[in-house]
C-alpha cells in the first residue's frame, strides 16, 4: 500500500514540468532522475541479461573465426581475451542478478565496459602487428555494442568510447603498422563513435520523453483534474487496501471529511470560477496538511474531500483536522454570504476506528459523514470527532437528514 507523495494543487505535477522545461542534458530533476534510472534498469533486465549473452557469444564467435585469418597472434591477445574481456562481460552478467541493483549495475559496467573495450582495441592492434588488420571491423562493432546494449546512460557510452578511442590512438602510435592503415582506422573509429553517439543521443531522448509520457498519463488517470489530489476512483482503491491492512495488522484508522461551508452560496456570490479557485486552495490546504508518506488525500465529490490516515492516534488525527480548519481559515478568501463569518470555513468530521474483520470501508465513510454531519450540525467551522459510535453503526442505514 503505497499512496505516493503528497499532492499539492498550486504546483503541477513534477513529471508535467520536466516534459514542459525538457532536458537536452539528459537529465530530469533529482528525484524523478533516480525512479526513471531505476525503472529502466528493472524493467529493461532481461534483454539486459540477454545483450549480454549475446556479447558473450559474438567474443567467442570472433575468437574462433579469428583463427580463418591470423594463425598465431601471440599471448598478449590471449590473455586481453581470456584474461580481461571475457571476465568482464561474465562480471557484468552476474552484477545483473544483484538484488535491487541498478545502483550496483551502473558502478560495474562504468568500469567494466572502458576496460573491456579498451582490451579490444588493444587485442586488435597487437592482431594487426601480427600481421592480421582484419580484426579491426570487430572493434567497430564492440563500439557500437557499447552504445546500445550493454545498458550504459549516453554519458557513460561516450565517455567508455572516449577512453578506446584515445588508447587505439595512442597504441597505433606507437605499435608498428603502416601509418595510412593506422590513420584510416583511426578516424574510421572516430567516425562510427559520432554516429554512435549521435543515434544513442536520440534514443535515450526518445526513451526519457515516453517515460515521462507514461507516467503523465498514469497520473492523469488517477488524479482529479481540478484540484490534483487523488480522484473518487483511486481514493476508493486505496482506502479499500488500507482497510484489508487495517483488519490484518489490527491498525488504528481515522479518516478525515472535510465539506466546504456555504459553498453553494459563495458560488451564487462569487461566480463558479472563484468557486474553482477556492476549491484548489482548499486542496492545497490539505496536501499540506497530510504530509505522512501514508498520509492520503482525495476528492470524495463536488466540495467534499476525504484524507485517509493509516497507524495513526486519535490525538493526531484530531490535530490534523484542527490545522486543516485553521489553513482554510487562514487562507483569507472572503466570503460574505457565509452563515459562519466573512472568510470561507470548513467543517471536520472525524471517524477514529479499528478495522473489524468482516465489515467494509463502507462503515468507515458513513461514519466520517456522520460526525461531518454533527460538525454542520454544531454551527460549521468546526471539527468533530466520532469512534465509539462505530460499534453500534449498522452499515447501509442512513440517518434521516432533516437540518
Ligand atoms: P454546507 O455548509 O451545508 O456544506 O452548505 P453548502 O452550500 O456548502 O452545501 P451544498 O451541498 O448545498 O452545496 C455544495 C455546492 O458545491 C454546490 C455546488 O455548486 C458546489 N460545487 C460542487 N463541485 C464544484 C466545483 O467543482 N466547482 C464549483 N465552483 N462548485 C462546486
Ligand atoms: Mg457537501
Ligand atoms: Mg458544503
Amino acid at each position: 500500500m503505497n499512496p505516493g507523495p503528497g499532492i499539492d494543487a498550486s504546483h503541477p505535477s513534477p513529471v508535467a514540468e520536466q516534459l514542459q522545461r525538457g532536458f537536452p542534458w539528459l537529465r530530469f530533476e533529482p528525484t524523478l532522475e533516480k525512479t526513471y534510472r531505476r525503472e529502466h534498469y528493472e524493467l529493461g533486465l532481461v534483454q539486459l541479461r540477454l545483450n549480454l549473452l549475446l556479447a558473450l557469444g559474438l567474443v567467442l564467435a570472433f575468437i574462433a573465426m579469428d583463427r580463418l585469418v591470423t594463425p598465431a597472434t601471440g599471448v598478449l591477445v590471449n590473455v586481453l581475451r581470456y584474461g580481461v574481456i571475457v571476465p568482464s562481460l561474465l562480471a557484468c552478467l552476474g552484477a545483473t542478478w544483484i538484488p535491487h541493483g541498478w545502483r550496483a549495475y551502473a558502478r560495474a559496467i562504468a568500469v567494466l565496459a572502458p576496460v573491456a573495450l579498451t582490451a579490444v582495441a588493444m587485442l586488435v592492434l597487437a592482431a594487426g602487428e601480427a600481421g592480421a588488420p582484419a580484426l579491426f571491423p570487430a572493434l567497430v562493432l564492440a563500439a557500437l555494442f557499447a552504445y546500445y546494449l550493454v545498458g550504459l546512460s549516453f554519458y557513460a557510452a561516450v565517455r567508455t568510447n572516449l577512453i578506446a578511442l584515445l588508447a587505439f590512438v595512442a597504441g597505433s602510435s606507437l605499435a608498428d603498422l603502416p601509418a595510412n592503415l593506422a590513420s584510416y582506422q583511426a578516424m574510421t573509429l572516430f567516425f562510427a563513435n559520432l554516429v554512435g553517439a549521435t543515434v544513442a543521443y536520440n534514443l535515450e531522448m526518445a526513451r526519457r520523453t515516453s517515460w515521462l509520457e507514461s507516467r503523465l498519463l498514469a497520473e492523469m488517470a488517477e488524479r482529479d483534474g481540478l484540484t490534483r489530489t487523488y480522484n473518487r476512483r483511486r481514493l476508493d482503491g486505496h482506502l479499500n487496501r488500507a482497510w484489508q491492512q487495517g483488519i490484518r495488522e489490527q491498525c488504528p484508522m481515522a479518516l478525515l471529511m472535510i465539506d466546504i461551508d456555504s459553498f453553494k452560496s459563495f458560488n451564487d456570490r462569487y461566480g463558479h470560477q472563484a468557486g474553482d479557485e477556492a476549491l484548489k486552495a482548499v486542496a492545497s490546504v490539505l496536501a499540506h496538511a497530510a504530509r505522512r508518506p501514508l498520509d492520503f488525500v482525495g476528492r470524495y465529490g463536488g466540495e467534499e474531500f476525504l484524507v485517509v490516515l493509516y497507524d495513526t492516534t486519535k490525538e493526531y488525527a484530531t490535530e490534523l483536522a484542527q490545522n486543516i480548519l485553521e489553513g482554510v481559515r487562514s487562507l483569507d478568501i472572503p466570503h460574505g454570504a457565509s452563515e459562519v463569518g466573512n472568510v470561507l470555513t470548513v467543517s471536520v468530521g472525524v471517524a477514529y476506528v479499528v478495522p473489524m474483520a468482516g465489515r467494509s470501508p463502507d462503515g468507515f465513510i458513513q461514519l466520517a459523514d456522520e460526525a461531518l454531519y454533527a460538525a454542520k450540525h454544531g454551527g460549521r467551522n468546526r471539527v468533530h470527532v466520532m469512534e465509539s459510535e462505530y460499534a453500534q453503526l449498522r452499515t447501509g442505514s442512513f440517518r434521516v437528514a432533516n437540518g
